[in-house]
């Protein structure tokens, strides 16, 4: 081992003790060379081993109601300000949201999410989720996360008792740079919504989209306010520039970035499924079975507005590269 390796291995060490990254560390880690990215690798594998085996959770989205939506998050498609009419439509008929669905099981997903655009529900809007949850619970056993906004305690209690696992928030960047990306609301509310949705039980799901212009520094910040929030689940999505987005500093990764940055917060959040999210495909490209070393979880199918793989592609990627689709045990 030579002397960066070695620091990888401590990386590793410290992780597996839940001690959080410093500063220095999260240098060093975006700073590897390409001598040393097989080292990085295994660092991060041997902590995903650790918590999660060869396991990996499939993810299918089902973007149930898009578009149309009052909030001027800068990167999202479905932000009326966008301007994107390719991203809007209303909330789907419940026999398309079951074919959907079952699509999803028969692809051995392990969690199916549901997901809703504009900024919070109000009473009709979560009687129908509720609803639609209720009948894909009955019919597919499979996990359900739902992401629909703000939600207060009460709201988050209706989904919980509609049978929903897990409720999506994203953080998306840090509280320091939130500011550049959105100005109709806050980091905070993001904050207090998932903490409403965990007061009543449900799981947090809360990503980040990399590659809009935060600094290194953003990564330490993101990975404590991860921590912070006590996420469950954090899907890392790269930086996608939809039509009509609107953010300034974005910068496009390459493979071995992506691979940095999947390796980073599997080393910061070890016991927290990391989810290779938007942006796999397109920016890990021959470098995508990669990613199962750091991440346990992927999205398959594509992301709200973009397409991916498909769910073939996707199975078929994992057991070549020696690791288990896992399904949901009832
Ligand atoms: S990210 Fe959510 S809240 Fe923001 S514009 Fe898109 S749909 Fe609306």
């Amino acid at each position: 081992m030579n002397g960066n390796d070695k620091i990888l291995h401590v990386l590793s060490d410290k992780a597996l003790t839940g001690e959080p990254l410093s500063q220095e560390d999260i240098r060093f880690v975006m700073n590897v060379g390409q001598e040393e990215i097989l080292s990085l690798l295994q660092a991060a594998y041997r902590v995903r081993y650790r918590y999660f085996g060869n396991n990996v959770r499939i993810h299918v989205l089902d973007n149930v109601e898009s578009g149309a939506c009052s909030e001027d998050c800068a990167y999202c498609g479905q932000s009326a300000e966008s301007g994107n009419r390719d991203a809007v439509h209303p909330f789907k008929e419940i026999k398309a949201i079951l074919a959907e669905a079952k699509q999803a099981y028969d692809a051995q997903a392990f969690r199916h999410c549901l997901v809703f655009s504009g900024k919070e529900l109000g009473e009709a809007r979560i009687e129908n989720i509720c609803r639609v949850v209720r009948e894909i619970k009955e019919r597919f056993p499979m996990q359900i996360c739902v992401s629909a906004g703000i939600l207060s305690e009460a709201d988050a209690l209706k989904l919980k008792q509609a049978g929903v696992n897990r409720y999506n928030h994203n953080l998306n960047t840090s509280s320091r740079y939130y500011g550049e990306i959105c100005t109709t609301h806050l980091f905070e509310d993001r904050v207090r919504t998932i903490k409403n949705a965990k007061s009543v039980g449900l799981e947090i799901c809360s990503g980040v989209i990399v590659g809009m212009g935060e600094t290194i520094d953003d990564y330490k910040l993101m990975l404590d306010e991860l921590r912070g929030v006590g996420a469950d689940s954090v899907p890392v999505n790269f930086f996608i520039p939809v039509p009509g987005h609107r953010v300034r500093n974005f910068s496009l990764p390459d493979p071995v970035d992506c691979l940095k940055i999947l390796c980073l917060f599997r080393l910061g959040l070890p016991e927290t499924e990391i989810r290779a999210s938007a942006g796999r495909e397109k920016y890990l490209k021959s470098l995508n079975p990669f990613c199962l070393y750091p991440a346990n979880s992927l999205f398959t199918k594509g992301y709200l507005t973009v397409g991916g793989e498909s769910m073939e592609q996707t199975r078929e990627m994992i057991e070549e590269a020696g690791f288990v689709v896992e399904r949901v045990e009832y």
